[in-house]
């Protein structure tokens, strides 16, 4: 039967990497996603497989811990709209998080983390610190996963917000003093902990305690630019940390799953961090301009500057007189849903000799790829499709940009106010453009709460509106001309 099980292991393993390969592209991602699901299932098979001569397998919990996760997990990922993706996905991970921290607890409360010695095998220093390593990032995982989940979902009132961004350099003394705490208690564990006797009971508890202040401590005052990193960080630590519970507990399916979430998970937020000019240690340690926020505030109730409106008819006549215009998809596309208007406005300018791209920034949206995925759903040409740096020298020689729904991934004060809370954040150099048209429902600011000059440049008229029904107002305009 072992042999069986280690079958079904590696068949599941290879399901995984077939899968995460077919999420390198948009064409293959869905089906990606349901290999590695089955993958997934086919491991939760091997598993139960493995465990069932076990005394202590209790079938009637396995079947409820099972439909309690199905009931909880697949209504809402079925009903939760696009937009609200990048929510549930940091409250899905958090889960993970959560549970490696509590399966770390059940293994001290029995046995002083000492698992795999109690089926059979010897009681070696990595046992208990993987199960350890598992508990504090586990923990750390779960409550700053929550804080992403309440910022993205905006339940965090907007002034505590900045309160909390506001006193960033307050938090990392705390949160050095807690990283201490933590450390401590684990090396006492370390030192004291024997097998089967309970004696880390308590400790394990302020082990948990400490990391999920951490957690908490460090997610809350991390500035609303720096989230996407984080949120892809957050995703890596749960791998870790379910790699480290797999090497407590002597579970393969957990160490190779949990690596290749903790790495994939690191390469993106790599990637990420590298694309917003930002180191990894600066955004856990610091916030994009944290002490400034107030003032960005301030600069976001009252910007200045002359507002001028254009109407559906003059933008749909500018555009159908250029060479090329460039679209600059946002969060405000995924939520009006424009994304098949916007392909339908684009093949009325082609076929009147307009050369239409698409600006991809790697932050637009909520979640990494956002924009891809839903010009993608719509059948947009790949190869228009075009990344900030490879599109950022083309917006000077560019006649018409057309910002839908875009608004901190197009601000110039990024690049050239260095009193800004996003001074340094790389941005796509729509300011540059011959002309710049904006699809937006009003003034307001976008996820960073500030400010954006290019809405009263002197180049740029604003299309007030939800951005679906803007566009489809240009469509007609376009076909009347
Ligand atoms: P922003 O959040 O900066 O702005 C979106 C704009 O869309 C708003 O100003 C809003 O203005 C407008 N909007 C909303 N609904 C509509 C609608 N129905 N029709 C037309 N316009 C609409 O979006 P960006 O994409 O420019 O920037 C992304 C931001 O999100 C960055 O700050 C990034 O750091 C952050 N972030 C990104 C994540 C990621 O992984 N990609 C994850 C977490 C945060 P109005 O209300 O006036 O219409």
């Amino acid at each position: 039967m072992n042999n069986l099980v280690a079958a079904l292991y590696i068949a599941s393993f290879a399901l995984f990497i077939y899968g995460l390969m077919g999420l390198t592209g948009p064409k293959t991602a869905v089906r990606g996603n349901w290999i590695a699901a089955i993958g997934m299932g086919v491991a939760v098979v091997a598993t139960l497989i493995e465990v069932r001569e076990t005394a202590a397998t209790n079938w009637v919990l396995i079947a409820a811990g099972l439909a309690i996760g199905v009931i909880l997990g697949v209504p809402p990922a079925r009903r939760t709209k696009m937009t609200a993706m990048p929510q549930l996905v940091a409250l899905f991970n958090g889960v993970g998080g959560g549970t490696v921290a509590l399966i770390a607890w059940a293994e001290f409360l029995e046995t002083d983390g000492f698992s795999a010695f109690q089926h059979g095998e010897e009681p070696t220093v990595h046992i208990v610190v993987g199960s350890l390593f598992a508990a504090i990032v586990g923990s750390v995982s779960f409550w700053g996963s929550l804080v992403a989940f309440a910022k993205l979902q905006e339940l965090l009132n907007k002034e505590v917000e900045k309160a909390f961004v506001a006193r960033a350099r307050t938090f990392q003394v705390l949160n050095m003093l807690l990283v201490l705490s933590a450390i401590a208690a684990s090396v006492w564990i370390g030192l004291h902990a024997t097998p089967g006797e309970g004696t880390a009971t308590w400790w394990i508890v302020a082990v948990l305690i400490a990391a999920g202040l951490l957690g908490l401590f460090v997610v809350l005052p991390i500035g609303g630019a720096d989230m996407p990193v984080v949120i892809s960080l957050l995703n890596a630590l749960t791998g870790l940390s379910a790699a480290a519970a797999g090497l407590a507990l002597n579970n393969t399916a957990m160490i190779v799953a949990g690596m290749i979430v903790g790495a994939s998970g690191t390469i993106l937020t790599n990637l990420m961090a590298t694309a917003m000019n930002r180191s990894i240690p600066a955004i856990v340690f610091g916030s994009f301009g944290g002490a400034d926020a107030s003032a960005a505030g301030a600069a976001a109730d009252g910007g200045g500057g002359t507002v001028k409106s254009t109407s559906a008819a003059d933008a749909a006549i500018q555009m159908a007189y250029a060479s090329q215009v460039i679209v600059v998809p946002g969060y405000g596309l995924a939520v009006a849903q424009a994304q098949h208007a916007v392909k339908d406005m684009a093949a009325i300018l082609e076929s009147k000799g307009v050369e239409v791209k698409y600006a991809i920034h790697p932050v637009a949206g909520r979640m990494p790829g956002h924009m891809n995925v839903l010009l993608a759903e719509a059948d947009v040409d790949y190869d228009s499709m075009k990344e900030m740096d490879d599109i950022n020298g083309e917006f000077s020689r560019t006649d018409v940009t057309l910002v839908i729904g875009a608004n901190d991934v197009t601000n110039p004060a990024a690049r050239n106010d260095p009193s800004s809370p996003i001074h340094g954040m790389p941005i796509l150099d729509v300011d540059e453009s011959r002309s710049v048209i904006v699809l937006k429902r009003s003034m307001s600011s976008g996820y960073a709460g500030i400010d954006n000059p290019l809405f009263t440049a002197d180049r740029t008229s604003m299309l007030f509106g939800d951005a679906k029904k803007s566009v489809h107002s240009v469509i007609e305009e376009l076909k009347a001309l």
